[in-house]
């Protein structure tokens, strides 16, 4: 269990002067799935339980777990979701619970973003515990406690349960489409501008501020970094590493109760290109490949904010930089690691327009109240002359 041993299934007294509580149980990601049964038997109350899957997880793994059960005396409902792409909307939250045993004691969840946030809605208004099994590297909610879903076509957050156990075949997760890779990594990347804006909001706003939370995700992140020829190769150990980011990531957020050490700047960018490409009915990109653009815009953002004159001319500026250069990723570097996965820099390749990202770097900071360098950026009257100075470099 390696790196999470000292952190799941705690509740501890923090320097912050908070209490942290982690309620997964389990974490393993060299699984052996023969033994899936004793999992089971040790988080479900009877040996009714349903497994979720779609049609593509359903052939890498969740067919092989079904028959792994059945033999271990489990009676199984195999709920396969058979769309080309999963909406997790309410449709579908209607069709799952609709075929879906009435008396069944947990969820085992066969995949990766959708179906674990299907699963731990379903998991947490049913009342039962629900199992994780992550197919893929590619986003990190799978230690989280909230499912975003969409109804009546937004997105919305809704508070759901964390999995009792997420156990998977790392050789499984490294198979996955490159394009899920690249979005993992992204998604962490993303924590370094993340990291800079909750630096930036407590140097500001007094904003709290946990540090030993706020380590856990940049160790993760680091090694991410600095692995990441064996993560773009497939490497079992960088995709180790790119998995224990993800789900530390999650964990990190059920320790604070809020996703502030993992989703800054770049995730409001990330999240207000998803509404518009959700509104207009066209296919989004991947989340963690807009976080991992996003993260690029932020950088320069940055860059742009910290050598103004308008921020030099605040009171304490050194000092706020000071506090930022250990975190602050340069735009240089960001581009480097975006080259590096094999994603482009340019928003033209991933087919956004000059006006639409205009309008992103705009508006991202209104659809949530959270302080970031958009918002500080604005504050100091500088947002639109920072975005068009941005976007002319990258267009
Ligand atoms: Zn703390
Ligand atoms: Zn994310």
């Amino acid at each position: 269990m390696g790196i999470y041993s000292d952190l799941i299934n705690s509740n501890f007294h923090c320097p912050c002067m908070r209490e942290h509580n982690v309620y997964i149980k389990e974490i393993d990601l060299n699984f052996d799935f023969k033994h899936i049964g004793n999992v089971c038997n040790k988080y479900f109350i009877n040996k009714k339980i349903a497994v979720l899957a779609d049609k593509n997880t359903r052939v890498i793994q969740a067919d092989e777990i079904v028959v792994h059960l059945r033999k271990d005396g489990f009676e199984v409902d195999l709920l396969v979701l058979n769309d080309e792409e999963v909406i997790p909307d309410e449709k579908i939250v209607g069709t799952i619970l609709m075929r879906i045993g009435r008396d069944i004691s947990g969820i085992v969840a066969v995949g990766s973003g959708t179906i674990n946030d299907l699963a731990r809605f379903i998991a947490s208004r049913i009342h039962i515990p629900y199992i994780s099994v992550p197919t893929a590297p590619s986003m990190d909610g799978y230690a989280s406690v909230v499912s975003p879903l969409i109804l009546n076509n937004k997105k919305i957050t809704f508070p759901a349960i964390s999995p009792f156990a997420i156990i998977g075949d790392i050789n499984i997760i490294g198979n996955a489409p490159l394009e899920m890779i690249q979005a993992g990594f992204g998604d962490i990347i993303g924590k370094k501008t993340a990291i800079s804006d909750w630096i930036l909001s407590a140097k500001l706003n007094n904003e709290y501020y946990c540090d030993y939370t706020s380590k856990i995700v940049q160790k993760a992140t680091k090694l991410c970094i600095e692995n990441v020829d064996k993560i773009y190769n497939r490497n079992p150990k960088g995709i180790k590493y790119l998995m224990d980011a993800l789900i530390l990531s999650g964990v990190s957020i059920s320790m604070i109760g809020y996703s502030r050490p993992a989703s800054g700047a770049e995730h409001l960018i990330a999240h207000y290109l998803e509404i518009k490409y959700l509104k207009e009915g066209k296919n989004s990109i991947l989340h963690g490949t807009s976080v991992a653009l996003g993260t690029l815009l932020v950088s320069m953002l940055y860059e742009y904010v910290l050598q103004s004159k308008e921020f030099l001319k605040v009171g304490n500026s050194e000092k706020i930089v000071e506090s930022l250069t250990p975190y602050l990723p340069k735009p240089m570097e960001v581009k480097e690691w975006l080259q590096k996965i094999g994603l482009s820099i340019y928003p033209k390749d991933y087919g956004i327009s000059f006006d639409l990202l205009k309008e992103t770097l705009l508006n991202a900071r209104l659809i949530r109240d959270r302080f970031t360098i958009l918002s500080y950026a604005e504050e100091l009257n500088i947002l639109e002359a920072a975005t068009t100075s941005i976007l002319t470099g990258l267009y």
